[in-house]
């Protein structure tokens, strides 16, 4: 199966905070193999912007290393990258200073899509966006595109959405979530709403509960001060946990419009139960040899964020409640893995006896590594052994169903971009859901953060701290194994 490329309409795109991390690891790479793929026009150019004072020559030798060190061999083409970086430019801007806007404004191109990457701390979003709109840049159809961390609160996120608001509308702003991106995640969509099979099965009836797993074998690192200051519950929950929840809970969209999508995702974030203090463990690692655990790194030797947490969480309404939804990501875990995890309840009767014991099925959705989806199904175990049962998956990961177009299957920030050119909000974030999702994670945070609690250690490299296991055991229940 081939996979097929939709062109897109000539483009203007620029990048505040270009030479940083993630403009150098994941923008710039992914816009060449989009390049690659035939998905940049001819007229369509990269901008890039930053403090740094650079020509843009300077800028295209920086962009050709984090090819060279970003981009899979077999993708690099020593001609094909030249082309590709004769798009780019580069103009040297500080956000909060008035120096190069004017130049800015003569790269922009009339008829050009027009679009604005923020990718540096929130804090300067302000700045950057009353300057594109002061500076007469930014017209009524750009759009601009946010990074996480969408504030650190409620109170925070308000604060941007005024910030934004005050210069652009919401169908302009859109508000990255790189977990949406993922094409498994997208792929969720189809498997429940476009095939009969599930959905009448998708509900508190026949699901007996719902594993959300994300787990980092990274630690904080380089990055402790920062992460300091925010934890698991911020840094992930409240995000990409949130907004895989959403998936798989909300109810059928009529239509597969982004604001049809996002009424219901934010539904199911308005369903929340608040979180029983006793449903909720914290964890924090440590490490296994010097210099190794959180409290290394963090810049504080007496800190209390989590880098691990696990909760359990109920959506109140018609088809979930009773079905309890488990959340849980840590860094410094066993493996790196994300999961989603349908646990279907056992069939009302054996036929086969007590002495056969059956799995429940399991439909299974990888979003790393090896993207792709897997059933659990109950069979007969072969052979003369008489009637025994035995579980089998049906195993559907992409890269063998889809040949050779699943092995390469496009980056989130490929696709979110190219769907920011397309002016397609289904796979961002609004800003009333943002909101919504801190709403329910404040009284979380500040919960436990009134009662002073420590978070209990977990050693590196585990499953995490062993009160999360009990969150399970104490409802019948197991985590399922945490591996790559
Ligand atoms: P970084 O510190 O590596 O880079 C920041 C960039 O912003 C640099 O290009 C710098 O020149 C530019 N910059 C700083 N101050 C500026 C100013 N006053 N005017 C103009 N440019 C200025 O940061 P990063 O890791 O690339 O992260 C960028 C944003 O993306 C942050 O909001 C971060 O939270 C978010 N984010 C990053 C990652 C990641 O993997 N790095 C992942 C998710 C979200």
């Amino acid at each position: 199966m081939v996979s097929r490329v939709i062109p897109v309409d000539p483009f203007d795109l620029v990048i505040f905070g270009a030479t940083g991390d993630l403009a150098r690891r994941k923008i710039l790479p992914g816009l060449y193999r989009r390049f690659l793929d035939g998905q940049m026009p001819p007229e369509a150019r990269v901008i890039g912007a930053a403090r740094s004072a650079m020509e843009t020559p300077a800028f295209r030798e920086e962009v050709r290393a984090a090819i060279d060190e970003f981009v899979a061999p077999a993708r690099q083409d020593a001609t094909r990258i030249a082309e590709f970086l004769d798009r780019l430019h580069y103009v040297p801007i500080d956000a909060k200073g008035d120096t190069g806007w004017p130049e800015l404004a003569a790269q922009m191109r009339p008829g050009h899509v027009q679009a604005f990457y923020f990718s540096v701390a929130p804090s300067l979003f302000g700045a950057l966006a009353e300057r594109l709109h002061r500076h007469g840049i930014a017209g009524s159809e750009a759009r601009i595109v946010v990074e996480k961390p969408f504030g650190r609160d409620l109170a925070t996120a308000q604060d941007l959405n005024r910030t934004l608001a005050a210069h652009f509308e919401e169908r302009q702003i859109y508000r990255i979530d790189h977990y949406l991106g993922k094409e498994t995640v997208q792929n969720l969509m189809a498997v429940r709403f476009a095939n009969i099979l599930f959905e009448p099965l998708w509900n508190a009836q026949f699901v007996d509960h719902v594993q959300i797993t994300v787990a980092e074998t990274v630690g904080v690192d380089g990055r402790g001060a920062y992460y300091d200051t925010s934890g698991a519950m911020r840094d992930m929950v409240q995000n990409h946990l949130m907004q895989l929840l959403c998936l798989i809970a909300m109810e059928p969209p009529y239509c597969f419009e982004p604001d049809a999508v996002r009424d219901e995702k934010l539904k199911v974030i308005r369903a929340l139960d608040p979180v029983d203090p006793g449903d909720i463990v914290r964890g924090q690692y440590r490490g296994t040899g010097p210099d190794d655990g959180y409290l290394d790194h963090a810049g504080n030797p007496d800190s209390r964020t989590e880098s691990y947490v696990a909760l359990k969480v109920h959506v109140s309404n018609w088809r979930w409640k009773g079905t309890p939804f488990y959340l849980r990501t840590g860094k410094r875990l066993r493996a790196r893995t994300s999961e989603i995890a349908v646990v279907f309840k056992e069939p009302p009767h054996s036929i086969f006896g007590e002495a056969e014991r059956w799995r429940e099925n399991v439909l299974a959705i990888r979003l790393q590594p090896n993207e792709g989806m897997n059933m659990t199904v109950m069979i007969k175990e072969p052979g003369p052994g008489g009637m025994r049962l035995t579980e089998v998956p049906l195993d559907m990961s992409f890269a063998e169903a889809l040949g050779e177009s699943g092995t390469d299957i496009p980056d989130a920030y490929e696709r979110l971009i190219m769907d920011v050119i397309r002016g397609n909000q289904t796979l961002f974030m609004r800003g009333d859901e943002v909101e919504a999702a801190w709403a329910w994670t404040d009284p979380v945070i500040a919960a436990w953060e009134s009662r002073g609690d420590r978070p209990k250690p977990y050693d590196a490299g585990s499953s995490g701290p062993e009160d999360a296991l009990m969150l399970l055991h104490r409802d019948g229940r197991r985590w399922r194994e945490i591996r790559a």
